[in-house]
Order: structure tokens, then C-alpha cells, then sequence
């Protein structure tokens, strides 16, 4: 499975850094490394726009994804991005449920699950974040936690939905604390969760994409790669920095 580097760059840049960022960010990968691995960046809806022009003029190897997304098609939600608005600027993935918008923004699971099969029934890629408190890991619960998110953010979705479906284990704790989990936590829930998703779905969900995100940086990416069930990394603070993510990128250098 080839591994997905994903970097969500939150509220930050305007569209004319976000063209800087991502000219950089190609400049200092070479067509090895986005044979080995793909290469997504999420920037902030304003910048949507002006990437995909970018990427589709210069021809670059890189993904465009979205922070976010309601789940009606049209209507009256002032302020909201629809699924389809995304698919048409070649949006290829959508994060749902990422824990800063279920903390601020009162998203659940319900919400999550929404939001997902719109991404899906708009022919992109949904990104599914999950993870658990501080407090919900010190009391022993990290695993039920998890798991009940997945099976409610994933639920009505089928083995079919697999190849558009990428399970993000975030920590709450390790996001933007500079606190990262530990390679044998991060891959220890990661296993839980591909079980989770095999007690769904069978044994295809062997090919699903199982990421790890909470504080990943050029010094640990290597140890969470190397655990099997980890397909890769969404990562914050350190895609913001284009040398820094393509270190990220080439983890096994
Ligand atoms: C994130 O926001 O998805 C994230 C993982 O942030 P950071 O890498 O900064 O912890």
C-alpha cells in the first residue's frame, strides 16, 4: 500500500503564501518520492483555488484536500462549503471529524458520519479523524473511545467504500503539544482500529489507508512508519514548513 503524507495546514496562509508553500514543497521532492509516496497538502479554502491551478499548470504530483465540508448538496448554511463545490475545483480528499472541529465546532459523530457520505457520494476521499482525550487515555478507555468513534463516524459505509475511506488516529493529547504518541501506541491503536474496520467489513479492510497524526516531525516519522498497520501521517505544525514536510515526506532517509 502506498503511503499517504497529508499536511493539513489549518487556518494559515493566504492564497499567495499557500502558492509559495506548495512550489517549494515540490521543488524539494524528486519523482522517486512521489513514486513511493503520495503527497497531499490541505490548505484553507480561500487557497483551494489558486493550488489547483498551480498543480494542474506545472503538473505537479501533489494532492489537494480540504480542511472541511458540510453535508447538504445546497441551501441556506451561510458560510458552508459543499461537497460538490470541493469535487469541481479537483478536491481529491475531504478531513472529517478532525478533533479541533469536534472540540470547537461541537462536531460529533452523527455530524461526521454526514459529512463523510457526502465526501463519498461526491467521488472524493474521506479523511475520518478519530482519537482520544488526555483524560479518556489516564482513565484506560483510549481504545473504546476510538473504536466507538469508528464504528459511528463509519457507520452505513460498506467494504465497497475502502479505496475512498482513510482512518486518521489522532490523539487529542499529541495534536499541536509537540507531544507525539509513541510509535508502539500510535501503531498499537492503529491495529485496533483495522480490526475494528475487519469486524465491519471483512477482510478488505486489510487495504484501508490507516494514518497517524499528533505532532509527527521529521525526528519520529520513521519509528511510526515502520508499524504495519500505519499507512502514513496527517501532520500540522510541521507541514507549514515546506523543507520540514518534504523531511517528513522522505521518511526512510
Ligand atoms: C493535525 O492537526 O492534524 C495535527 C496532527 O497537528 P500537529 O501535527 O501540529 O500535531
Amino acid at each position: 500500500m502506498k503511503p499517504l503524507m497529508m499536511g493539513n495546514w489549518k487556518m494559515n496562509a493566504t492564497h499567495l503564501e499557500a502558492i509559495q508553500m506548495v512550489q517549494k514543497l515540490h521543488y524539494r521532492l524528486d519523482s522517486d518520492d512521489f513514486d513511493r509516496v503520495e503527497v497531499v497538502v490541505a490548505p484553507p479554502f480561500t487557497s483551494l483555488r489558486s493550488i489547483q491551478t498551480i498543480i494542474e499548470a506545472d503538473r505537479m504530483r501533489i494532492g489537494l484536500a480540504a480542511q472541511n465540508v458540510h453535508w447538504s448538496p445546497a441551501g441556506a448554511f451561510t458560510g458552508e462549503v459543499s461537497a460538490a463545490m470541493l469535487a469541481k475545483l479537483n478536491v481529491s480528499s475531504v478531513i472529517v471529524g478532525h478533533s479541533e472541529r469536534r472540540a470547537q465546532f461541537a462536531e460529533d459523530d452523527e455530524v461526521v458520519n454526514k459529512k463523510a457520505k457526502a465526501v463519498l457520494a461526491s467521488g472524493m476521499t474521506a479523511v475520518v479523524c478519530v482519537g482520544e482525550t488526555l483524560d479518556e487515555r489516564e482513565s484506560g478507555r483510549a481504545e473504546d473511545v476510538v473504536v466507538g468513534q469508528v464504528r459511528a463516524s463509519l457507520r452505513g459505509l460498506s467494504s465497497d467504500d475502502i479505496p475512498h475511506l482513510v482512518v486518521a488516529y489522532e490523539p487529542v493529547w499529541a495534536i499541536g503539544t509537540g507531544r507525539s504518541a509513541g510509535p508502539d501506541d500510535a501503531g498499537g491503536m492503529a491495529t485496533v482500529i483495522r480490526q475494528s474496520c475487519t469486524s465491519m467489513w471483512g477482510a478488505g479492510a486489510a487495504q484501508l489507508r490507516i494514518l497517524y497524526g499528533g505532532s509527527v516531525n521529521p525526528g519520529n516519522v520513521a519509528g511510526i512508519m515502520a508499524k504495519r498497520d500505519v499507512n502514513g501521517a496527517l501532520v500540522g505544525g510541521a507541514s507549514l514548513d515546506p523543507d520540514t514536510f518534504a523531511s517528513v515526506v522522505r521518511y526512510w532517509v
